[in-house]
Parts: structure tokens; C-alpha cells; sequence
């Protein structure tokens, strides 16, 4: 009797772990990879609850600048960026920008629309424009929510779920860290974030050359640099990113309007201790 009874209770635990993998599997495949429009709110949720938790890890671990001059710099940039983003991809994250000071040549995007830019990358370029540009490409990872995929697919659904609801959640932030500051998402997605790039620069009144300038700029690290060289993919040939960022931009008419940063200023006031 004893047997026959435990019987149903083993399918029924068998049940249970078979419906919790395919629910699983079915978050992570259909939920968290849908195309670009079809975000759910699943995923969105996620996404914004996980970027605050990450960026207190990179605010722990790094020197964030927190520059009055640098602030209004980034705010007048992403006021001529955020319409066109709107307009291009409506439902994007509403987008932060944090400054790292940090000799590395480095930007990288966290869930939730957190973008991070050192201080290394914006004194290799020449204008808020360029800046602009490196912007863009950021931007296409934050509203195809590429970080979360990521880190979906690396860490599994349950880690990630894991910091949201406390616990060792901290730590396995940290880890997140590590894993978004030097990523690339492969040769296609990032194609397509120099290709929007572009188009958003254009849609914003932007000089839509200005991506592949800031390529240029950044190609011309020295050789001491290379170390420091985080944000470029050693597979994808940066001459050929330029190259195709230049054809893409000469397909577009802008009439562009100058950015009003002071650009070279604001670079000599990053290492002043006054704000
Ligand atoms: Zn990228």
C-alpha cells in the first residue's frame, strides 16, 4: 500500500521539476530573446530592477566622477539623443549615464539603460558629437535589453533572479560587473549598434560621420594604450566597422546642428578637483 501510494507522489515531484524547467526554458527563450518590439514586461521589470544593483557594484569597485561641469555635459548630449532614440525605438529604457574616471579607452551598458563611460574614452575624442556616436552604438545594447540576455544566458535565469531577491545577491552582482565591463556581443550585434549609431545621430541632427570619426579617433590609440583598449572586439576589424559606418552615413541627408558642450573645456576639467 506504502509503495503504490508513493508512487503518484514521485510523478507528481517529476512533474513539478519537468514544468519548472519548460517554464524555465520558456522565460529564457521566448520571454528574454523576443525581437526588438516585442519586449514584455517580464523583461523590462528585470532589466530596470537589475541595473541599480549592478551599478552599486560598479560604483564600490570603481571612482565614479560626480562632476556638476561633466553632468551638464551629458545631459545637454543625451537632450539632442533621447527624442531620436524615442522616435527610433519607442519603449527604450529611459537611459543614465554614469562617468568612470579611469585611464581605460571603455564604455559599457548595464541592464536597466545604465551607461558607463570612462574618462580614457572621452580624452581620446574630439567633440560631444563623437561622443554622440560611441553613445548610439551603447544605446542599441540598452534598448535590445543586450546586457540581460547576456547575463541570462551566462548565468542562468536563477542567479539572476537570485540578486533580485537578496541574499548572496550582492556578490553575484559584482561577478555581473565583471562580465559587462569588457563584453561584445558578437559580430551581428554589433553591427547593429554602429548601424544605429548612425541613423540615430542623423534622426537627432547630428552629423552622422561622426560615428566612424570617433572610430578613427580611437584606432589612433598608442601602441602603450593597447592595454587600456577595452572597447574595441579584436574580431571585429575596427577599419571595416569605420569603413561601414562611413557608407551607412553617406546613405543619410542630415542638415546638422553643432552640440553646445564645450567639449575641449569640459575634457581639462575632468582632472581639476573644483567642480
Ligand atoms: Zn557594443
Amino acid at each position: 500500500m506504502i509503495r503504490r501510494s508513493r508512487l503518484p507522489a514521485e510523478i507528481a515531484v517529476l512533474t513539478a521539476v519537468i514544468v519548472a524547467l519548460a517554464v524555465t526554458a520558456y522565460v529564457v527563450q521566448k520571454v528574454l530573446f523576443r525581437r526588438r518590439g516585442e519586449t514584455t514586461d517580464i523583461t523590462r521589470s528585470m532589466d530596470e530592477a537589475l541595473g541599480p544593483l549592478i551599478l552599486r557594484q560598479v560604483e564600490l569597485s570603481q571612482t565614479v566622477l560626480s562632476k556638476a561641469a561633466v553632468d551638464k555635459a551629458f545631459s545637454t548630449i543625451m537632450g539632442r539623443l533621447q527624442p531620436a532614440l524615442d522616435q527610433l525605438a519607442p519603449g527604450s529604457p529611459r537611459i543614465r549615464i554614469v562617468v568612470i574616471d579611469d585611464p581605460a579607452i571603455n564604455a559599457f551598458t548595464l541592464p536597466g539603460g545604465i551607461i558607463c563611460v570612462y574618462t580614457g574614452l572621452m580624452r581620446k575624442l574630439d567633440s560631444a558629437e563623437q561622443m554622440s556616436g560611441i553613445l548610439g552604438h551603447e544605446l542599441c545594447h540598452a534598448v535590445h535589453r543586450d546586457p540581460l540576455a547576456l547575463l541570462a544566458r551566462q548565468m542562468g535565469v536563477a542567479a539572476l533572479t537570485g540578486i533580485l531577491t537578496g541574499g548572496r545577491g550582492g556578490e553575484i552582482a559584482g561577478r555581473l560587473v565583471q562580465t559587462l565591463v569588457n563584453v561584445h556581443y558578437g559580430r551581428k550585434a554589433e553591427d547593429r549598434a554602429d548601424d544605429f549609431s548612425v541613423h540615430l545621430l542623423a534622426l537627432a541632427g547630428i552629423d552622422p560621420f561622426s560615428f566612424a570619426q570617433a572610430l578613427q579617433r580611437i584606432e589612433k590609440a598608442e601602441p602603450n594604450e593597447s592595454g587600456l583598449l577595452l572597447w574595441i572586439d579584436t574580431h571585429s576589424p575596427i577599419q571595416e566597422r569605420i569603413e561601414r559606418a562611413r557608407r551607412e552615413a553617406a546613405t543619410l541627408s542630415a542638415t546638422p546642428r553643432r552640440i553646445d558642450v564645450g567639449w575641449q573645456s569640459l575634457l581639462q576639467r575632468l582632472s581639476k578637483t573644483e567642480e
